[in-house]
């Protein structure tokens, strides 16, 4: 079922449980605000998610609420995370799915990292 952004957060998502601890991740990067991790089910060579720990469904209610701080941790991180996987070098692309037509899944805002090989166009035709 796609999340509808506008719907409250709910404190049982999986990410919400990753960030409890309550199931695991493989770590990439955390700073106060921010927890990086490979994804369950990459979809290219470097696929990782970037997510505040703030309770934020999509960038549509982070972008509204979350503090200055939360909103420069999270901007500074995905730039940091794609330096330490290496994607900088030969570039990357960053997604956020934002509600229902996005086809997003997790209802906890989180950065998708690709690279690691040429990554197509943008949106399927
Ligand atoms: P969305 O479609 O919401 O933008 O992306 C959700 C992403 O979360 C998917 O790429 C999916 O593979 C990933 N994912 C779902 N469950 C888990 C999990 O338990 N651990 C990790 N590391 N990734 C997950």
């Amino acid at each position: 079922m796609p999340v509808d952004s506008s719907q409250p957060y709910d404190d049982q998502n999986i990410f919400a449980k990753i960030l409890r601890g309550e199931i695991m991740c493989n770590k990439v990067y955390e700073d106060e605000h921010v927890l990086a991790f490979h994804d369950i089910a990459p979809l290219a060579p470097v696929h990782v998610l970037v997510i505040p720990k703030g309770a934020y469904v999509s960038w549509d209610d982070f972008s509204r609420d979350a503090s200055d701080a939360e909103l420069t941790a999270l901007s500074r991180a995905v730039g940091e995370v794609a330096r330490l996987v290496g994607a900088d070098a030969q570039g990357y692309r960053l997604l956020a799915n934002t509600g229902k037509r996005s086809g997003q899944e997790v209802a906890h805002l989180h950065v998708h990292i690709f690279g690691g090989q040429p990554l197509g166009p943008m949106l399927a035709k």
